[in-house]
This record gives C-alpha cells, sequence and structure tokens, in this order.
C-alpha cells in the first residue's frame, strides 16, 4: 500500500529533485530547445511545494488534481499543460483514495500517460517524455502482474526509465520545439523524458524509505 503521506512526500522530493536538477535540465533544453525546461519546472514544483502543506486533508485523488491546477496555470511552454494533463488524468484513476494498492498506482501511472498522449500526440521515438513513461509503465505492470511486490515493481519502472532516457539520446525529435531542428535533435539528452524520469526516481525514492 502506498500512503497519503507518501504521495506528499513523493511531490515533495520531486519538487526537490528539479530544485537540484534545474541548472542540468535547462542545459539540455539549451542544446535542442528554448533552454527553459529547468525553470519552467522549477516555477511549477516550487508552487507546488508550498502547497503541499495545506493539502494532507484532501484525498490522494484531489491532491494530484490540485498539482494538476497548479502546474497548467504556473508553467509556461509545453510541459505545463503535458504534465497538468497527466496529473490531472492520473487524479481520476485515483478519485476518494486515502491509500493506493499496487493497481491503483499502475492504473495512475497508466491513465497519466494515455492522458498525456492523447493530449500531445506524441509516439514512441518522437523524443518526449513517452519515451521514458511509457516502458515504465509497461515494466511495472509486468512486475505487478508477476507479483513482484510494488517496491521491486518500482525499481523496474525506474530502470526501464532510465533506459528510455538513454534510448532519446540518438532519437530524432518529431514533436515540440526540438522538432524544429530536425536531424539536428540527434544525440542529445530529452529534457522532458529527464524530468519524468526524476519524477518515478522520486517516487521510488520514498516507496523504499518508509
Ligand atoms: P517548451 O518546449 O515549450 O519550451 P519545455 O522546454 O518546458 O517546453 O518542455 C520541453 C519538453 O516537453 C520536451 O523535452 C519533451 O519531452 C516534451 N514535449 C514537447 N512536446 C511534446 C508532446 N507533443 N508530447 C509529449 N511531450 C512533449
Ligand atoms: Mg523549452
Amino acid at each position: 500500500m502506498v500512503s497519503k503521506a507518501q504521495i506528499l512526500r513523493w511531490l515533495q522530493v520531486f519538487a526537490s529533485e528539479i530544485e537540484q536538477n534545474k541548472a542540468y535540465l535547462t542545459e539540455l533544453d539549451a542544446a535542442i530547445g528554448d533552454a527553459d525546461h529547468g525553470m519552467n519546472m522549477d516555477r511549477g514544483f516550487k508552487k507546488v511545494s508550498t502547497q503541499l502543506p495545506t493539502l494532507s486533508d484532501k484525498d490522494i485523488g484531489e491532491i494530484l488534481k490540485t498539482v494538476s491546477m497548479t502546474l497548467i496555470s504556473s508553467i509556461g511552454g509545453a510541459s505545463g499543460p503535458l504534465y497538468g494533463t497527466w496529473f490531472l488524468r492520473a487524479s481520476t484513476a485515483v478519485a476518494l483514495k486515502q491509500e493506493l494498492t499496487e493497481q491503483d498506482v499502475l492504473s495512475l501511472l497508466q491513465v497519466g500517460l494515455d492522458g498525456l498522449v492523447q493530449r500531445g500526440k506524441a509516439q514512441l521515438g518522437d523524443k518526449t517524455m513517452v519515451d521514458v513513461l511509457s516502458p515504465a509503465v509497461v515494466a511495472f505492470r509486468l512486475a505487478v502482474e508477476a507479483n513482484k511486490g510494488i517496491v521491486a515493481a518500482m525499481q523496474e519502472a525506474v530502470a526501464a526509465a532510465e533506459r528510455g532516457l538513454q534510448e532519446t539520446i540518438s532519437m530524432q525529435a518529431k514533436k515540440g520545439r526540438a522538432s524544429y531542428l530536425g536531424e539536428r535533435s540527434i544525440g542529445h539528452q530529452d529534457p522532458g523524458g529527464t524530468s519524468a524520469y526524476l519524477m518515478l526516481k522520486s517516487l521510488l525514492e520514498v516507496l523504499e524509505s518508509y
């Protein structure tokens, strides 16, 4: 089971990972975009971070929905609406819940991804966060079906996310600003994929430590 406290902790850990990696994310976006991904994400998650203490009496669905609204209203660029959609759709998968089973976490990850894909229309191989989140969901599902337990399932999801992130380096961007570069986008790691990897890694960290 994943408790509401762990979900709040995850959001806190992710916000601080973003803060610590702000310059790195911006550097990645400078190579193939407009050098604002670190700033965009940090602006949104700083806001989320200050809201977290006020969210503890809400259910997990409401918490994730509030995060979504904050991200949509405070992040400029493609990543605001995309992460906003991910959190909004994820929130519908866990509406009214005070704690989550493995199945709940699986549907949160799956439904979040489906919403993101519906919104951004990126396919696998387009060099976006989908190339990180999608293999992670597949790995998580397989591990849950094999009854490996939530921590092992999340470890496998993060390992798959990391492989997906590495694979974005050799991809040519087909969506977002990086696609304007055509073949020149090849050879660089995707910034949004990198932040998505940090999001999953933060969840793993919390699951491993409680
Ligand atoms: P912007 O591109 O508007 O400056 P950011 O720099 O904050 O926004 O975010 C860029 C990231 O957004 C990319 O690295 C990519 O992972 C992600 N992205 C862009 N377009 C899409 C899309 N259509 N679907 C999924 N992810 C996308
Ligand atoms: Mg950018």
